[in-house]
């Protein structure tokens, strides 16, 4: 349901010189949603991003959020607040001045701001690291900062710009989790910039992919996992098959294709022990298909390379891709 709080993009455009960064954009972003921009590197997301914080200006095209046009607002007025890629904090400021800094700027004062900035460190969970220095921190505890930073404005839309990506794997998973109850506490919309497939499956309510400065395809994660409308995502998004078959190209996800006697005739060409579940690559005819088979059906009957096997899967998961 679309409410007049959502944030919309009309016919929004970017270009520097002759490079066209962002084409012609269409886009509501619900209110309250968590929704990750994901594309490869160039596609445009972080201009798409910039263009809706005001760092960047609009070629052509419009931004309205909550009913307002935004298009040519500075970013303090527009009800948007950005996380940057590189969290730079102020190195002089304790880690509270550096969230109270934003409102020091609109003129709040000053046990004001340290009320506020307080409120936010403690829902980042940062209330006893308040007087340190950004040095004086690791970097996941840094970008907790940067993230109160960010929310002290009260945005109604939050941007991010790869936010986990300076963060090591372990940290990513558990800042990603903490990113999204953040997201639930406060209700307000979430844009998470992305080129991780993962990352996008396991936060969004929406993901919204982005490829030579277009959208080429939006929808709740499980539909564009679930259900990719080009090659182009369902390469992208990954776990899918392209099949060229009589009638058309097909994506085909890798997890609905089994290895029986009685399927296709092929020949393994690679195994690979995922723990959870085993990837065999096989080669039907002239193409690679790629099985990705749960670890005890798989140990059940293995398979080396050079094994005959049958590839087996049910019409019904094939779906046609967009030319
Ligand atoms: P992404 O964030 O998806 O990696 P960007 O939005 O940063 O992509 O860039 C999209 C395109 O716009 C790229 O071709 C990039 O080189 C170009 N671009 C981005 N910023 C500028 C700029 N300030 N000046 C000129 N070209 C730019
Ligand atoms: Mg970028």
């Amino acid at each position: 349901m679309r409410t007049g709080k959502d944030l919309e993009l009309v016919h929004l455009t970017k270009r520097y010189g002759d490079t066209l960064a962002v084409k012609d954009i269409n886009h509501v972003f619900r209110n309250g949603t968590y929704v990750c921009l994901l594309g490869p590197s160039g596609c445009g997301k972080s201009t798409t991003l910039r263009m809706i914080a005001g760092h960047e200006s609009a070629t052509e095209g419009e931004i309205v959020l909550d009913g307002q046009d935004i298009t040519v607002l500075p970013p303090a007025k527009r009800g948007t607040a950005m996380m940057f890629q590189s969290y730079a904090l102020f190195p002089h400021l304790s880690v509270r001045d550096n969230v109270a800094f934003s409102l020091r700027m609109k003129g709040v004062e000053k046990i004001a701001r340290h009320r506020a900035a307080d409120e936010m460190l403690a829902l980042v969970d940062m209330t006893h690291l308040a007087e340190r220095l950004p040095a004086q921190l690791s970097g996941g505890q840094q970008q907790r900062v940067a993230l109160a930073r960010a929310l002290v404005t009260k945005p109604r839309v939050l941007l991010l710009d790869e936010p986990l990506s300076a963060l090591d794997p372990f940290l990513r998973i558990r800042v990603r989790g903490e990113l999204k109850r953040l997201q639930r506490e406060l209700g307000i919309s979430f844009i998470h910039v992305t080129h991780s497939q993962d990352e996008a499956l396991a936060l969004a309510d929406e993901i919204v992919v982005m490829n030579n400065a277009v959208i080429e395809q939006a929808g709740s994660a499980r539909d564009v996992f679930g259900a990719p409308k080009t090659e182009f995502v369902a390469r992208f998004i990954g776990g899918h098959n392209i099949m060229d078959l009589d009638g058309g190209r097909f994506a085909l996800r890798a997890d609905e294709v089994r290895l029986t006697d009685d399927g296709r005739p092929a020949t393994v060409s690679q195994v690979e022990y995922q723990g959870d579940r085993v990837a065999v690559t096989a080669k039907l005819g002239s193409a690679e298909v790629l099985a990705l088979v749960p670890e005890g059906a798989f140990f059940a009957d293995p398979k080396t390379p050079g094994d005959a096997v049958g590839l087996a899967w049910d019409e019904g998961r094939l779906y046609r891709l967009m030319a």
